[in-house]
């Protein structure tokens, strides 16, 4: 036996427990680590490389990254760069040769890398030498479609668990890496996997960036990203979600409203395909609505329905994107009892004055799980493997169904959570938290597959408006109770307000059995010796969150989707005064640690306190605009001032990547503030 530390025995965060906690998740195959007193896998002692990182002759892209990956990270925590060497330049001399992904050595090993199950990978070690495979190929390693990233997922594991690297944002300052001296192990054979079969973060317009499919809008660049560093920032966030292991999205099935359109295409002559009004007419008010709902129980259309499919394995049936469903005597048939008394913070789901005059205002679960059962049915005699992709339960289909109608794993459906706006965005109400899980189960009940596509990410502007106990709560809660995937409209990028939450997503989609508050700890980890004042920063905001949960509802209630008009009102949800107590926690925390052995834990307090004075400066700005967007005269000189100054801020902090600025200016600002009488103060 060595007498060096094993670091896979010292590391904190690693218990045992957790790992046997892991075993029971359906897709981690097999993990066990053994002590040998014959062999020890040997990186780095006492500062001294005694390993080679070894690769095949003629390695593919896969490989060659997850390789690069392990020796800059191992370089980060030690300071020791280990050699890369091709397999038939491998000396045979050091102590640990570490093979990544597939090589002869490897094969000769009897470790096939085609046998292993999709993005699962395999670390184990033989004698002192250590492999590191899974299924790889010469695909791009950073796509999300790409599942052919086992060898590297292997790496990014044996970097979390035996190096304790966490990747908390993105960038080198959001890369928290342990120092130490010394890398080792024992033995280890480990079989493992993500937990769910897709994870994923929606996060188009920054990935266009990232892959040259799109650049910066101009419009933006003037008060935001500027088109370099928004490339910069697409680059390293496209990093970090790969290293927080997102992807297997090739296995997601695809979900979409199927009949918006259908009205406009097919209404002219088949009127009797679409919905009833209340007033017996077909269509809706509004003629220029694309969302007009069908009519399911109409046996002409479904022909028609099933003469568009190609007869391939997935047949889509989601219903449009507009509340209210066909009012005619057959449809209404097929739903299931309403509530006879309807919950305070779900009216809108069944009921609102605009629908109750133009359509049936209930919820349609019934009415739907019904159709989709009845066209799978029919397609079954064209193709008895075909799956009906349901899309979403969502508005008047988010309820669990109220009949005994069961449904089977043939039909796949993602869970939104929307409708009311009580329901929306995390926190919520706690009774509304309990009915949010009665309506998942009521689903799985029904026999469906599911996956988890909730909105609530896009609220919060640039604020440090977020939670973690309630969404991290549902989210382990789903993962435990059938969810197969989760993806998350969007990623508005806000790291250095709302940054906890992110990371604690991210960590959850890789491992869902973890627990919250151990995730937490993670985070604030990387604020080193001030690791409890952060804890505290992070709560009042948290405790803000809840305790104005109903207030900040109110405030947005009458003035369109709070998660769009949050830029206008942002000075309403979190007036001035709420900053004041959060500030000098900051500077607590930045005092003690200023005076820490490494820089980097004052540089990640500094960048919390980035977001923080961005954030205040953008409520200061909302202020200065009135009801419609506009400037007052009155109040022009002082927005001038307030403009440059936010935009000063940006352009002087955007390089530390605290916020997607892109997503700020387009997605919020521009659409919300007039900024045109303001531009001359940036000149
Ligand atoms: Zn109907």
């Amino acid at each position: 036996m060595n007498n060096s530390t094993s670091v896979l025995q010292s590391a904190p965060r690693i218990s045992m427990k957790r790992r046997r906690h892991s075993l029971a998740m359906a897709t981690m195959i097999a993990t066990f680590i053994s002590v040998s007193a014959w062999a020890q896998v040997l990186l780095v002692e006492d500062g001294k490389a005694h390993a080679v990182v070894v690769t095949a002759d003629a390695p593919t892209e896969t490989a060659q990254y997850a390789a690069r990956e392990l020796v800059w990270h191992v370089e980060q925590a030690t300071g020791v760069q280990l050699e890369r060497v091709a397999e038939s330049s491998a000396p045979s001399a050091p102590h640990t040769r570490v093979y990544i992904g597939d090589t002869d050595t490897a094969r000769r090993n009897g470790i096939d890398p085609e046998q292993l199950p999709r993005e699962a990978y395999l670390l184990r070690s033989v004698g002192n030498d250590l492999f590191i495979v899974g299924q790889e190929d010469d695909g791009d390693p950073l796509r999300e479609e790409n599942p052919h990233v086992g060898t590297l997922f292997g790496v990014y594991e044996f970097l979390e668990s035996v190096l304790g690297v966490r990747w908390l944002w993105p960038g080198e300052l959001g890369t928290y890496i342990p120092k130490t001296n010394t890398i080792t192990l024992w033995s280890i054979n480990e079989l493992g996997a993500p937990c769910l079969r897709f994870r994923g973060l929606y996060w188009g317009r920054m990935r266009a960036i990232a892959e040259d499919r799109a650049a910066l809008e101009p419009e933006d660049a003037r008060f935001g990203f500027d088109p370099d560093v928004a490339k910069q920032y697409a680059d390293a966030l496209r990093v970090l979600l790969r290293r927080n292991r997102m992807g297997g999205m090739d296995a997601k099935p695809p979900t979409g409203h199927t009949f918006a359109g259908w009205w406009h295409e097919y209404g002219e002559e088949h009127p009797e395909w679409f919905m009833m009004r209340r007033d017996g007419v077909r269509g809706r008010l509004d003629p220029d609505e694309r969302h007009v709902d069908i009519c399911v129980t109409n046996e002409e259309l479904q022909k028609f329905i099933l003469s568009q499919w190609d007869g391939g394995p997935i047949l889509r049936l989601g219903a449009v994107d507009r509340p209210g469903r066909c009012y005619c005597d057959e449809c209404r048939a097929w739903d299931g009892p309403q509530p006879e008394e309807i919950p305070w913070f779900a009216r809108r789901v069944y009921e609102t004055d605009r629908r109750a005059q133009e359509a049936f205002a209930g919820a349609t679960s019934d009415r739907y799980a019904r159709f989709w059962k009845t066209m799978q049915e029919k397609a079954e005699q064209r193709n008895p493997d075909v799956m009906i992709s349901a899309s979403f339960l969502f508005e008047s289909e988010f309820p669990a169904p109220t009949t005994d109608i069961q449904l089977n794993n043939r039909i796949y459906a993602e869970y939104v959570q929307w409708q009311d706006p009580h329901l929306r965005y995390f926190p919520v109400p706690d009774e509304a938290f309990e009915w949010l899980k009665e309506q998942w189960l009521g689903w799985r009940r029904a026999g469906i597959r599911m996956g988890y596509r909730p909105n609530y990410l896009h609220d919060g502007y640039v604020l440090p408006h977020f939670e973690t106990r309630q969404s991290g709560e549902f989210f382990k809660f789903a993962a435990e109770h059938g969810m197969e995937g989760a993806v998350f409209d969007s990623l508005t990028g806000q790291w250095a307000t709302q940054g906890l939450r992110l990371y604690m997503h991210l960590r959850l989609m890789a491992k869902p059995h973890l627990d919250i508050d151990d995730i937490r700890n993670e985070y604030f980890a990387a604020f080193g010796p001030a690791a409890d004042a952060m804890e505290r920063y992070f709560d009042y905001w948290e405790d803000y969150a809840f305790e104005h949960l109903l207030r900040i509802i109110e405030v947005f209630w009458e003035r369109g989707w709070r998660y769009s008009m949050y830029a206008r009102y942002a000075h309403e949800a979190f007036p001035l005064e709420s900053f004041a107590p959060a500030e000098p926690m900051l500077e607590e925390a930045r005092e003690i640690t200023a005076i820490a052995d490494a820089p980097e834990y004052e540089a990640r307090v500094r960048f919390i306190q980035t977001g923080f004075e961005h954030a205040r400066m953008a409520v200061r700005m909302a202020a200065l605009f009135d009801e419609a967007g506009e400037v007052p005269e009155d109040r022009m000189t002082k927005a001038k001032d307030a403009f440059r100054n936010l935009v000063d801020f940006r352009k002087a902090h955007q390089h530390l990547f605290f916020s997607d600025l892109q997503w700020v200016t387009n997605f919020w600002e521009r659409p919300r503030w007039n900024v045109e009488p303001l531009l001359d103060a940036l000149e």
